[in-house]
């Protein structure tokens, strides 16, 4: 097979500003490693503040005539870049694989999930709608005219290089408005693709601007502290969405914050344990467990937890480990050295505690950043891994024996962004849906991810929506206009 670096040439590895692919104004380059090696794949630019503000300068010259461009042409733009995608999906899940780890098989799934989001966005662009009514009182009329809000700053994170990217620009190209991305500096090549593809099907100039930088506190500070942006859009931790609201709050920006989470995956004893155990592996598996929406916690009801533990740990232990190019492959690299190490201490910290290993739980000697499916059983309330991010292929086992005692135990987090449930009785799926602390909420099913819904979280997992019709929303400013009319 050729290196899935071929998609991406030389001079498409700097920085997108307007029409321009440039270096960073100071020479900087910064380099991308594949994470199952540690090898160089490839050398970016480094955007310094200079670079950000002259993105910042295009997506502004841009504005006007992007939102005053007819909703149709941007539409088809949008459905262009989706054909785009679709065609050269694999060369895209290629080189997502090989800056990013995961297995190529996932990375063929989200190929497909970031290029729907450009066909779904294509048809919402067309059905941006305002309103017109009589006022409850007489004498006036009520219009509202929405508005796209603006150049917008996205910030993204590594774990899905090229769908956290999409379901930001391709809503806000669909309201009208233009963008400046910063990806993840572990992962920046399948956005400069991404833009590079953009380019190519005509997205006029200044509309999608990418910015690659290992300085990500000063060039997106910058970019918030100018009155020319008007919205921020970030995916990645709740510590990073925190610094960057408080930022967002001086320029009263629009925000959209998908953040971190903590995901209960709920067993009931009356559940089909054959559609558990799909789900479970997938909801804690894609991805290798590097989602924010990977099940954290598993509780099974007790009279199904030792069945359930059994065929878990077996098909965990039967998964495979390696390159995530390689045939066969079930389970990639992770994305570094830090993340197997913070991995690696949580699994300690819980077997200290009283855990019990079923599988896995040995780092690995080598090169790359590998950590093996790990099955943990008995872990106590106080270990750590059922509070923080696990990020990786762990799946701790508690045993729950009533309803309260689970909804208590899986809102007992600061986080809110999914929760998963599998029992055959409606009546408590219900129950679990309304009472569960969490934005999404997976029912029989593992996945959830869908461009056509709404995606997002509550408490600390996030404030917005992506995809959907909310989605759009998130773009638009709404004017009223009120209209004497006796
Ligand atoms: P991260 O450390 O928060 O980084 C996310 C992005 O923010 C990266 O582009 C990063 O740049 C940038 N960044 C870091 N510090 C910054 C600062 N001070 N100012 C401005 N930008 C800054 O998160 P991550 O490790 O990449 O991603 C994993 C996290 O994302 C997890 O917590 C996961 O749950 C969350 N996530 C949430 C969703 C969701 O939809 N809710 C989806 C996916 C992931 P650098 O790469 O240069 O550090």
């Amino acid at each position: 097979m050729s290196d899935p670096m071929n998609v991406l040439a030389p001079e498409h590895r700097r920085l997108r500003i307007g029409d321009a692919w440039r270096d960073a104004a100071g020479g900087a380059t910064f380099v991308v490693e594949d994470p199952a090696t540690g090898k160089t794949i490839a050398e970016v630019a480094d955007a310094d503040v200079v670079d950000g503000l002259a993105a910042l300068d295009a997506a502004s010259e841009a504005m006007a005539e992007w939102a005053a461009t007819p909703p149709r042409k941007r539409s088809e733009l949008l459905t262009a870049t989706y054909r785009a995608l679709t065609e050269r999906s694999e060369e895209v899940a290629r080189l997502i694989t090989l800056e990013m780890g995961k297995p190529l098989a996932e990375a063929r799934g989200e190929a497909a999930y970031g290029a729907e989001f450009f066909r779904w966005f294509a048809e919402e662009a067309v059905r941006v709608e305002g309103r017109y009514n009589t006022a409850p009182a007489g004498g006036y009329r009520i219009l509202t005219v929405p508005k796209p809000v603006g150049p917008c700053v996205f910030v993204t994170p590594w774990n899905f290089p090229l769908a956290m990217g999409a379901r930001k620009i391709a809503p806000a190209l669909a309201a009208g408005c233009t963008t400046i991305t910063k990806p993840a500096a572990q992962t920046p090549l399948t956005m400069l693709f991404l833009a590079r593809i953009m380019e190519e099907v005509g997205v006029p100039p200044g509309v999608v601007n990418v910015v690659t930088t290992k300085r990500a506190g000063e060039v997106v500070s910058a970019l918030l502290a100018d009155r020319r942006t008007r919205k921020l859009s970030f995916t990645g931790s709740t510590e990073v969405g925190r610094v960057l609201l408080r930022q967002a709050a001086d320029n009263v920006l629009r925000t959209s914050m998908e953040l971190g989470g903590n995901a209960a995956l709920i067993v009931c004893a009356d559940a089909d344990l054959d559609v558990a155990l799909d789900g479970a592996m997938v909801a804690k598996m894609r991805n290798i467990g590097e989602s924010c929406i990977a099940a954290n916690r598993i509780y099974v009801e007790e009279p199904v937890r030792e069945e359930f533990t059994a065929r878990f740990a077996e098909r965990m232990g039967a998964l495979s480990v390696g390159h995530g190019l390689d045939d066969g492959v079930d389970v990639g690299a992770l994305i570094d050295e830090a993340s197997v190490t913070k991995i690696d201490e949580l699994v300690a910290d819980a077997v200290n505690r009283g855990a019990r290993v079923l599988v896995g739980g040995e780092r690995p000697d080598g090169p790359g950043h590998f950590y093996p499916p790990t099955v943990l059983v008995d872990v106590p309330e106080d270990a750590r891994m059922l509070e923080a991010e696990i990020f990786g292929p762990v799946a701790p086992i508690i045993s729950f024996t009533s309803d309260d005692e689970v909804m208590a135990k899986a809102n007992d987090t600061e986080h809110g962004l999914v929760g998963y449930v599998f029992t055959r009785d409606l009546q408590r799926a219900l129950r679990f849906t309304e009472g569960l602390e969490t934005g999404m909420v997976g029912i029989n099913r593992g996945l959830i991810s869908d461009p056509s819904a709404p995606f997002g979280g509550v408490k600390q997992s996030g404030i917005g929506k992506e995809g959907s019709h909310e989605g759009i929303l998130e773009y638009l400013d709404v004017t009223y206009a009120a209209i004497d009319l006796p």
